[in-house]
This record gives C-alpha cells, sequence and structure tokens, in this order.
C-alpha cells in the first residue's frame, strides 16, 4: 500500500504541478465540469481577410487535484451524457488530456471514477488508490517517494466520510436509489401536483445559479460573437440554463416578438426537474443528481431539491396506494 503523508502534500502539489498544469479544486464552488466544459468556450474563428477558419487550438494535460467522490461520479456519468446523440470533441479533447485525482475519507467498494484517489487514513495520511491505467502510467512517470505500508492495514485506519451521515444527503441518496419511481412520480406530478410547480414559481429568481453549480447539467447555447472592426468573427458556446426565460425562445419571424416553449417559471423550473429525474432516466436508465447539494447550498431563494422531491415522492405514493 503506497501512503502519502499529509505533511508532504505540498511536496507532492509541486511535484504534480512540474509535470503539467495543475488545478486544485478542493476549495471550488463550481464543480469540475467546467474544465472539460468551460462557461465560455470559441469553438471556431472565421478571418475576414484570410477567409480562412480556424479551429479550436489544442488543449495541454492538465491535473484537477482534490475532486469529491460526487465529483468523480459526475465526470464519469458525464463522460456517458457527452457521447449521445453524437461524441462532443469539445469536451473530450479536453476530458482526454485531464488526470482526475480524488480526495476523499469515504469508504468504497466500486471505484467511482477518476485516475488516483488519496484516502484519508486516521494518522494524517493517505493511501494511493490508483484507479485506472493512466493514473498507475502517471504514478510511474511521477516517481514520487511514497511511502509503503504492507497490506490491509487500511482497514482499521480508514477516517469516516461525515459528510455523508447527513440526513439530507442520505435522504436524497434513498430516492435516487429507485430512479423508475422517481421518474414516474416527477412526471406524475406536472398534472397530478401543479400546486407544487405553482409554489415553486413564486419562489424561484430565474437566476440559473442552481444549474451553473449542477456537476452534472450541460446544457449550452451557441452564439456568433463579432470584434469592432468586423474582420473576425467567433462562434461561441455557452452554458445556458433551463430556468432562464431565454432558454426555449425561437425567432417568430421578422417584426415578431418570438416565441418561447416555456414561457413562465413554473414551466422552466418543472423543465429543469424533468430532464433530470424523467428524462435523465429514459436516456440513461438513471437520474441526473449525484447528490452533491450544490443547488440547494447556493440557491438565493434556498429552494432544497431534497424537500422538493420528498413533497411529490409522498403525495404520488398517497395516491397511488
Ligand atoms: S438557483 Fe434557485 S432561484 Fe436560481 S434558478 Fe435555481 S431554483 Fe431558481
Ligand atoms: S444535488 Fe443539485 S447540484 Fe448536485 S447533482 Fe443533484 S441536482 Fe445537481
Amino acid at each position: 500500500m503506497k501512503i502519502l503523508e499529509e505533511k508532504r502534500l505540498n511536496i507532492f502539489l509541486d511535484k504534480l504541478g512540474k509535470q503539467a498544469q495543475l488545478f486544485d479544486v478542493r476549495e471550488s464552488i463550481l464543480p469540475p465540469k467546467r474544465y472539460f466544459f468551460p462557461s465560455r468556450e470559441i469553438t471556431f474563428t472565421f478571418d475576414k481577410k484570410s477567409k480562412s477558419l480556424s479551429s479550436q487550438k489544442a488543449p495541454k494535460d492538465f491535473i484537477l487535484f482534490g475532486i469529491s467522490l460526487k465529483d468523480l461520479e459526475a465526470i464519469t456519468y458525464l463522460d456517458e451524457i457527452m457521447q449521445k446523440p453524437a461524441r462532443d470533441d469539445f469536451y473530450f479533447n479536453k476530458r482526454d488530456k485531464s488526470i482526475l485525482i480524488g480526495l476523499t475519507g469515504k469508504e468504497f467498494n466500486v471505484a467511482p471514477g477518476g485516475d488516483i484517489i488519496l484516502r484519508k487514513l486516521k494518522n494524517d495520511e493517505y493511501e494511493v488508490v490508483v484507479v485506472t491505467k493512466k493514473g498507475e502510467k502517471f504514478l510511474k512517470r511521477l516517481d514520487f517517494p511514497f511511502t509503503c505500508l504492507p497490506a490491509g492495514k487500511e482497514e482499521k485506519d480508514r477516517v469516516e466520510y461525515k459528510i455523508s451521515k447527513s440526513k439530507t444527503m442520505v435522504e436524497l441518496h434513498g430516492l435516487l436509489s429507485d430512479p423508475e419511481l422517481l421518474h414516474d412520480a416527477v412526471k406524475w406530478s406536472w398534472q397530478g401536483y401543479p400546486e407544487i410547480w405553482d409554489k415553486l414559481a413564486g419562489e424561484c429568481l430565474n437566476c440559473g445559479i442552481c444549474t451553473y453549480v449542477c456537476p452534472l447539467c450541460h446544457c449550452f447555447s451557441v452564439e456568433d460573437e463579432m470584434d469592432l472592426s468586423g474582420d473576425e468573427c467567433r462562434r461561441c458556446r455557452k452554458w445556458d440554463a433551463c430556468t432562464l426565460p431565454e432558454f426555449a425562445k425561437v425567432a417568430g419571424g421578422i417584426g415578431r416578438p418570438g416565441h418561447s416553449f416555456h414561457k413562465g417559471v413554473k414551466e422552466r423550473y418543472y423543465n429543469w426537474f424533468y430532464h433530470k429525474f424523467v428524462r435523465g432516466y429514459l436516456e440513461f436508465g438513471k437520474s441526473q443528481c449525484v447528490t452533491c447539494g450544490r443547488c440547494k447550498k447556493y440557491c438565493p431563494a434556498r429552494i432544497d431539491i431534497e424537500e422538493v422531491l420528498l413533497e411529490i415522492m409522498n403525495r404520488f405514493k398517497k395516491i397511488k396506494n
């Protein structure tokens, strides 16, 4: 078993930084998706003078350090999502250049994703768990002098993952264990329990924060930008959010105001749930949520996704029984 002592963590980080560009994501509010799917990226540029198109530059290798288990799970799922309906090359060009290093004290039996995971042990040490071949090759190249301990020691020394013990996480996690039931309940709620969506429409501020901070939300818009001289045009893709008024707007003809498929907050906020719990289940057999809790934490209106789902589920079960 390879061990990294906590007091040598900074030396380890220095060494990582010499291998490739290093991003320490331990304190980050935004999820790691932004390194593969940036909030704004130029997909290609058109130069009017030379009449030439230039595509996006190839990214350099980079390392993400300190990713939580939930975010690792989200990246694994996002990898799956970005394959459909066609492989998203802008995402995978960056994803393929990344080394993911997770940080956790949580007990895990199944590899949750990432290339390497540092698992906290009780005596200020991390067990270095290699998850992928890519991670194994990287560590070999890094050639860091880890301490080696006999196998089996980690079982009694492992630190418990405290956040997972909170009531909120456990209940939300429990709901997601039956994505089919969640699909049925959320779908039913639009007509069967419209009061809840009326109530939320009165609370939601249309800010889009829940979408931006979610490690799984991946909707985007495409816009063309022209520089002031008019010589260069850039095609950009930008994060979008189904809770924003512009999201479902389509052209309505010259001189007409345009049409929106989701005019009100009620339709838009329900659409966010629909994508995660109805469409997500139909397309991938699971809900698009990893219970990271960011949407609840950063929502300025203090809307709690777990409370909403529990209320829908309770009502749904009463009606169906
Ligand atoms: S973060 Fe809260 S207020 Fe903002 S769009 Fe999401 S639910 Fe509405
Ligand atoms: S808890 Fe909220 S932010 Fe986190 S994955 Fe689920 S929907 Fe997204």
